[in-house]
């Protein structure tokens, strides 16, 4: 039989696999990893790369971006998104069901995405589905249509077509969504009734201040005694606050089906040091004081936060406001795809994570919360050979001009991180090498498989 492609290794001092970090041989067939020996057990007929003390890790999981194509190309698209992705080391992205137009809330409007994605993808991408009022009846062929879970808004989106849910909807759907099997997503902030009514322009305090604190730990309290009734699996995306981060580890101290994130603003920026009047700090849930940063990062270290991802939600430089500073105005989002690597090792090597927590919170983690574990996620025989080779002690300053997504504006522009994305591999092959992308698009769209 011939070989079904390429066989290779890379070799490194410091693998990380499931077993840990250490002197390994990825042993590279086609797609997938064959096996991970020794290095001095591999066979002396294959090429093998090595890469001194650099790190291989599993090719990163991003499962919270906007790509926003269709209909909304001009914020973001597939093309420009999964450059910026495979620019940092990030070999699968899922996509979120808003801003594209249409939303993805029936099996139509994922055919349409997904057609729109065709041949412009570096990287694998998955698809989460919408839950808003009125496409219940569509729950069930959105789920066998291959969407990796469903989310929902318990605020206004931003966008009129994606309006939030309730409970009374809630109470409805997450019985569907159980005898699936799939994942409900919840953004998860409850307004308070009335809001604060506060006038929000330009001052960072004054927007913080708007969307308190209460807000999410109403939406957790919500959702949990919700899962705590149905028994459907839950994830809170985006977490900022140190006090829904007690009420979710409570929760699954009560053995709740409940996972969440964190991404990587809440972990690097605080508001007591945002300017006023720079919407590119802006984003929902807000940033918030560094209490309750310092209270993410220890339930990142203490296993209680699940995992990382960006929440990349760009749009233009005009609906961002940056002539005005207008916070109330500008569209909330805050663009890191392909910079989460980097990010949080730059924050986590202070306060002593390790490669393996790294890779579980940007790799595995997000693999299995999209159902996507059996093939991605973790060096190992069997998995697809999506790989990143990087130099954790590599300092560098971001260049906002440089990055690949489409409109260059990120709050992190100037910042100095630590770490340094040099080669990315998917499926076994090269598609980035130190600042340049190799080839073709050669992205898959990936449905779950089931959550292991
Ligand atoms: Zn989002």
């Amino acid at each position: 039989m011939s070989p079904v492609g390429p066989r290779f290794a890379l070799v490194s001092s410091r693998v990380v696999t499931p077993e840990g970090v250490g002197p390994q041989a990825v042993l590279v067939a086609g797609d997938q990893i064959e096996a991970v020996v020794p290095p001095h057990e591999l066979p002396t007929d294959i090429d093998a790369i090595d890469y001194g003390d650099l790190v291989i890790m599993p090719g990163l999981v991003d499962s919270h971006v906007h790509i926003n194509e269709p209909g909304r190309t001009e914020w973001e698209g597939f093309e420009t998104a999964t450059r910026a992705a495979a620019s940092g080391g990030v070999t699968t992205l899922v996509d979120m069901p808003l801003n594209s137009s249409p939303v993805t809330t029936t099996p139509r409007s994922l055919q349409k995405k997904q057609e729109a994605s065709a041949g412009k993808t570096w990287v694998d991408v998955g698809f989460w589905g919408g839950l808003v009022p009125g496409n219940l009846g569509e729950l069930e062929s959105l789920v066998g249509a291959g969407v990796c879970g469903v989310k929902a808004f318990l605020c206004d989106s931003g966008l009129d077509e994606f309006p939030s849910v309730d409970e009374a909807v809630l109470r409805q759907a997450m019985p569907i969504l159980a005898r699936l099997g799939t994942t409900l997503l919840v953004h998860a902030e409850l307004p308070d009734s009335p809001s604060p009514g506060l006038e929000v322009k330009t001052s960072y305090r004054d927007y913080l201040a708007s969307r308190p604190e209460k807000w999410e730990t109403d939406a957790i309290e919500l959702v949990l005694r919700l899962c705590e009734e149905f028994r459907c699996r839950v994830h809170v995306v985006h977490l900022a606050s140190g006090d829904g981060l007690a009420l979710i580890e409570s929760a699954k101290r009560r053995g709740l089906p409940v996972t969440v994130e964190t991404c990587p603003h809440y972990l690097y920026f605080a508001a007591e040091r945002i300017p006023d009047a720079d919407p590119r700090f802006k984003c929902a849930p807000p940033l918030r004081e560094q209490l309750h940063g310092d209270l993410l990062w220890r339930g990142l270290l203490e296993g209680a936060i699940d995992l990382v991802a960006t929440d990349h939600s760009p749009c233009q430089p005009e609906r961002k406001h940056l002539d005005d500073g207008n916070l109330e105005a500008a569209w909330g989002g805050i663009a890191s795809l392909g910079l989460a690597l980097p990010i949080v090792w730059t924050r986590g090597r202070e306060r002593n994570l390790d490669f393996s927590q790294l890779s579980k919170l940007l790799s595995s983690a997000p693999a299995r919360l999209a159902g996507l574990a059996d093939r991605k996620g973790t060096i190992a025989p069997g998995k697809d050979a999506d790989l990143v080779v990087w130099d954790p002690d590599a300092s560098w300053t971001v260049n906002a001009s440089q990055l690949l997504f489409r409109h260059k504006i990120t709050p992190y522009d100037g910042e100095s991180l630590v770490g340094k994305v040099v080669r990315t591999y998917l499926r076994g092959h090269l598609i980035y090498d130190v600042g340049q992308l190799i080839g073709e698009p050669t992205g898959n769209l990936l449905r779950p498989h089931k959550i292991l």
